[in-house]
């Protein structure tokens, strides 16, 4: 195959604002706090005229902008009819109500794992590998901006090469959608897309219409799960709040081990506990989309390759679908594999986390946070349980961010299984809350409630 150079979003004409009405309900200000600041992609005037929710996917800088009232997963939420589309089903009861649908779980990782990946670099191991071999035409993944180490840079990348030199978290939102233009422009057929859940939401959602308008032949997603993503201004603002050193830092992520490490262009790993967070200056730094994202698996890529239910240093990989499993097994003789494992119980934690989503209490003394620090990480949840307990936690504390600041949107946005993942402590949410856990209940007490049209704050 001839090889094309990427195709990065800055070469593209900026698209500015289709003037379609939307509903008015869901037009706000603009969207969260970290979007309206100018950021590396995002001048002020892309954003103007968005919904409140919008995590920047892209899709409304493309072709498809007049198609966000029918795609966007915080317009609607259309997990359920889109598993039936994909996978003929919905959720079963279990794992697959945190985890997503999946037909295989595997924990592995890249033998030797790749320099410079974030993990052992599977993701983009994976999407070159389906350029060398022509299984698609081109690839959209983030590549970095020049100059800007954790700044993402949507690219259509056309080579391995490309793909492979975009390994690595650039941890704030990227408007991977955005290339779809380019996508139609260049006649691809045959594509394949890297992203977090609200892209994937919504390029799923969007699929009819490409296969039906562009033809799109065949399309392969590879989803990295996702959580509290930042917009690029607050991400800087985040990393100076953490760091002794942020300029330096090459490498960061939040482990397993409820901590944060950062490596410094010296080699030199710089460790936070999460419970020794300055949270008190991190109020207002999490986009409101992202308080409100109900899939931080990415439950409908056809691979879901992300570590957050894997030891240290080991990637979990959940293949969805039957084109998932042909993504797993093109890469199995490149991988290592090991059982999963899980130990704690997360259940015995979930009355007390309630509580303090309820009254959030204030930092403890030091020795107290050493001694909670040395718990999670010796009786914590590990393994599958880990993933079990911080998807849980993030789907609690999302449903209080809606309830709380968007009331009204909250039978449109919240999908059907939040409630049957949380089922189990439905007495202690409704004791600690005042209210009832399910969602009929809830629209009613919401009465009379201005929450979606509240300007958003801190
Ligand atoms: C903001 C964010 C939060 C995450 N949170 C979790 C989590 O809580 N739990 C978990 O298990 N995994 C999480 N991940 C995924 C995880 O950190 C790894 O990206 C994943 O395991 C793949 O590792 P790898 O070595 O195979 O990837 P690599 O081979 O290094 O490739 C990384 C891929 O990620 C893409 N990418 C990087 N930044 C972005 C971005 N901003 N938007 C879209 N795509 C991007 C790149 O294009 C590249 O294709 C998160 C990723 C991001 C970007
Ligand atoms: S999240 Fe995407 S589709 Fe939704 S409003 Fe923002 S850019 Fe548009
Ligand atoms: S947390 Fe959710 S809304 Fe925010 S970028 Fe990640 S997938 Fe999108």
């Amino acid at each position: 195959m001839p090889e094309q150079p990427a195709t990065a979003l800055q070469d593209l004409d900026p698209a500015f604002i289709d003037p379609e009405p939307l509903d008015p309900e869901l037009l706000g200000d603009g969207p969260s706090k970290g979007l309206r600041e100018t950021t590396l992609l995002s001048r002020d005037v892309r954003l103007a005229g968005r919904p409140k929710l919008c995590s920047d996917c892209g899709l409304c800088d493309s072709f498809l902008k007049p198609e966000m009232a029918r795609t966007c997963v915080f317009v609607r939420n259309q997990t359920e009819a889109i598993e039936q589309r994909l996978f003929g089903r919905n959720r079963q009861d279990g794992d697959e109500l945190r985890f997503g649908i999946y037909r295989q779980m595997a924990i592995a990782r890249m033998k030797p794992p790749v320099p410079g990946a974030q993990w052992s670099g599977m993701v983009t191991t994976l999407g070159a590998r389906l350029l060398e071999r022509g299984e698609v035409e081109a690839v959209i993944t983030a590549a970095t901006m020049p100059g800007a180490r954790f700044a993402p840079r949507p690219i259509l990348a056309r080579t391995p090469d490309e793909v492979r030199a975009s390994a690595g978290n650039k941890p704030a939102l990227s408007p991977n959608l955005a290339l779809l233009d380019e996508v139609r422009a260049s006649g691809i057929k045959r594509l394949a897309f890297i992203g977090t859940s609200c892209q994937v939401q919504i390029l799923r959602a969007a699929q009819p219409r490409l296969e039906a308008e562009l033809g799109l032949e065949r399309l392969d997603v590879i989803g990295i799960p996702c959580s509290d993503n930042v917009a690029y201004p607050d991400l800087v603002y985040f990393l100076d709040q953490v760091s002794k050193s942020p300029q330096t830092i090459v490498h960061y992520e939040f482990m397993q081990d409820y901590s944060l490490k950062m490596r410094h262009e010296d080699g030199q790993i710089e460790q936070l506990n999460f419970i020794d967070f300055p949270m008190d200056k991190l109020d207002g730094v999490f986009p409101s989309a992202c308080l409100s994202c109900f899939d931080y698996p990415n439950s409908l890529a056809d691979i879901t390759i992300g570590y957050m239910g894997a030891p240290l240093g080991w990637q979990w990989v959940l293949a969805r679908s039957a084109r998932g499993e042909a993504l797993l097994e093109l890469l199995r003789p490149e991988l290592e594999f090991q059982p999963a494992s899980s130990a704690g119980d997360r259940s015995r934690g979930m009355p007390r986390y309630l509580q303090m989503l309820a009254n959030p209490p204030g930092k403890p003394p030091k020795p107290i946070r050493m001694l909670i620090a040395w718990l999670q990480r010796n009786r914590g949840p590990r393994g599958l349980e880990f993933a079990r307990a911080i998807i849980e936690m993030k789907l609690f504390r999302n449903l209080q961010h809606v309830r709380e600041r968007f009331g009204r949107f909250e039978q449109r946005i919240v999908p059907a299984s939040v409630y049957r993942s949380l089922a189990p402590y439905a007495e202690d949410y409704a004791a600690t809350f005042g209210r009832p856990l399910t969602a009929a209940t809830s629209a009613k007490h919401d009465e009379g409630d201005s929450g979606g049209n509240a300007p958003l704050g801190p």
